[in-house]
């Protein structure tokens, strides 16, 4: 489970090096680009007539920033078995998904008010993917989170076993142990 949480983290991160979005006008593409490029932005070479390029810039969307950045901390945070991480990096899945959803509504709006309809954009398969994987990484959080939560785990004092569990991750400890053996956690 933690491996998956992981790994729709990662993929979530690695759908930003995909094509997110294509513009085009009047129906011709004219350039399309990758998460990472609305990320950071970039320059871009237009064609402005008699055989020219003019270079112009495009500005880094802060709304896909946010996203990535939310993707990076729930991937941080999908490394803790913690409770309170699975908690934190479920809403950094939601958080990711909701800001890829702001600034793809953000871009249709600035571009149309822009070009009066003569420009059109449209979005790749990239950046819906990074949507999924952003789902699925909430969504395996918040199960992380719901499940465990209903393992109460027993008091750190001895169960009659020898055995103690922690109260971060639930995992079984021998009663000698002064350290969480999955998590770290020292024993109080
Ligand atoms: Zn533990």
């Amino acid at each position: 489970m933690r491996l998956a949480r992981l790994a729709t983290f990662a993929l979530g991160i690695i759908c930003f090096f995909l094509p997110f979005t294509t513009v085009s006008c009047s129906g011709v593409r004219v350039l399309t680009l990758s998460g990472r490029q609305l990320v950071t932005g970039t320059e871009i070479e237009v064609p402005a007539g008699f055989g020219q390029a003019k270079t112009e810039r495009v500005d880094p969307e802060p709304l896909a920033l946010l996203a990535f950045f939310s993707l990076m901390g729930g991937l941080g945070l999908s490394l803790s078995r913690a409770r309170t991480a699975a908690g934190t990096s479920a809403a950094a899945g939601g958080l990711a998904c909701l800001f890829l959803l702001a600034s793809k509504s953000r871009l249709t709006s600035e571009l149309s008010k822009q070009a009066g309809g003569l420009i059109q954009i449209s979005f790749e398969p990239g950046f819906y993917l990074a949507l999924i994987f952003s789902l699925l990484a909430a969504s395996l959080s918040a199960y992380v989170l719901f499940s465990e939560g209903k393992r109460t785990p027993l008091p750190l004092s001895s169960n009659g076993q020898g055995y103690k569990f922690c109260t971060q991750c639930g995992s079984r400890n021998s009663i000698a142990n002064l350290f969480c053996e999955e998590c770290g956690t020292q024993f109080g």
